[in-house]
């Protein structure tokens, strides 16, 4: 077996120890300082005897480091350094962990930790259960203030059965082994883990939560976060675009939300307002003729396609019916719809008119529609649709006379 020295030390940098065993690029020592991953904690990197170890794995007590191009030889000693950076982000992004979930507990206590990552590049914690926003909020309020605390982190060995009935946070049923080891954060925490801690919730230094996002299946949400200068650097971005929002729509910080859900509802209640009197113009809306045919045409402004089209298809259902619609907003929307019955190609001469100005059209023959980017053209281009449209009209009347 291996001696696991980050158990005992979990802040040894360097360390002597005896090849016991080669398997390729692997090698087994008799002693390590380097975690092999576990528990969503991924593994040290470092180097053995001067070389790059890129890959640390466990199989049961035995610990292998991958140290691709060595020579080394059973019984030969070899010096150990880990990437201590790498090693104490993770122990801080671990720490971090145990305290920002338990402090959502604390708000929201029926949800259930999934899984955990923890990596330099991602740090994050899957849950079931609900959490928004306001719960998060005051759970990083409270985790911060544990940090500050300067809590004692320690570790202890406990038999399976003191844990199942201690009220302890642990997972039994992926637990095997009948020693538990425990970490415990003084006064306010205590879980079972396998991983490697900092000793004091101060030298987290400060956590931030970056993102709640869903992670459906395997849990309902993901909470991702920061730990240390990490969450110092990006509160400080983050604060810095919120009170800068504030500013811009007029509104207190601590009322921001408030009053961006208020501006979102109000575009929502704009939005069924304009669409409702777009409606009321298309339905008022009177033909000009041509012989038989007639002809709806009109050019709104941010009416969106889906009224449009329906308007068109309900106008198209009268026979001799041509309609042309346009409708601007961040681009200008075109359709030509015609009753069965006209012989005329939509398709054809929508992108004949919205080609001369950046656009095109498609769809199919009595039903085209299309647009350009060209909004100081667009009273041109339906100009220029009805115009070729009248014409086609004109040709039809005069060849049945
Ligand atoms: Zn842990």
């Amino acid at each position: 077996m291996t001696y696991h020295l980050y158990e005992s030390d979990p802040y040894i940098k360097s360390f002597d120890a005896t090849v016991e065993k080669i398997d390729g690029d692997w090698i087994l020592l008799d002693q390590t300082a380097f975690f092999p991953g576990g528990g969503g904690q991924e593994c040290d990197l470092g180097s053995i005897g001067g070389l790059r170890v890129t890959e640390v794995k466990a199989e049961g007590d035995h610990v292998y480091h991958r140290v691709p191009g060595h020579t080394f030889n059973p019984g030969q000693r070899v010096h150990g350094e880990i990437d201590w950076d790498r090693r104490y982000e993770l122990m801080k992004g671990h720490t971090g962990e145990h305290i920002l979930f338990s402090s959502i507990l604390r708000e929201s206590p029926d949800i259930e930790l999934v899984k955990i990552h923890i990596s330099p590049s991602k740090k994050s914690l899957v849950i079931k259960g609900h959490v928004d926003w306001s719960v998060i909020s005051k759970a990083q309020k409270k985790a911060n203030e544990i940090i500050m605390k300067g809590l004692a982190v320690t570790e202890c060995w406990l038999e399976r059965n003191e844990v199942s009935t201690s009220g302890i946070r642990a997972k039994l049923e992926r637990i095997t082994e009948n020693k538990i080891r425990i970490i415990k954060i003084d006064g306010f925490d205590q879980a079972a883990c396998a991983g490697i801690h900092v000793r004091n919730t101060a030298e987290v230094n400060a956590i931030f939560v970056t993102k709640i996002s869903s992670a459906k299946p395997i849990g309902d949400f993901e909470i991702s976060f920061e730990v240390g200068a990490n969450a110092m650097m990006k509160s400080i971005f983050f604060g810095a675009i919120a009170l800068h929002a504030s500013d811009v729509i007029g509104a207190q910080p601590e009322h921001l939300v408030n009053a961006v859900e208020n501006m979102k509802h109000l575009v929502t209640v704009l939005k069924d307002s304009l669409k409702k009197h777009a409606r009321e113009r298309l339905r008022s809306l009177v033909p000009e003729r041509h012989g038989p045919f007639k002809i709806y045409s009109g050019l709104f402004e941010s009416v969106d396609r889906k009224l449009l089209t329906d308007e068109a298809n309900r106008f198209i259902q009268e026979e001799k019916t041509v309609c042309i619609f346009g409708s601007t907003d961040e681009r200008a929307l075109f359709i030509l719809a015609v009753n069965k019955d006209v012989d005329i190609d939509c398709p054809g001469i929508l992108n004949k008119c919205l080609s001369e100005f950046g656009g095109k059209g498609g769809g199919q023959k009595h039903f085209a529609s299309g647009g350009t980017t060209d909004l100081i053209h667009i009273n041109e281009v339906f100009r220029n649709i009805l115009d070729e449209v009248r014409f086609a009209l004109s040709q039809k009347v005069a060849n049945d006379r």
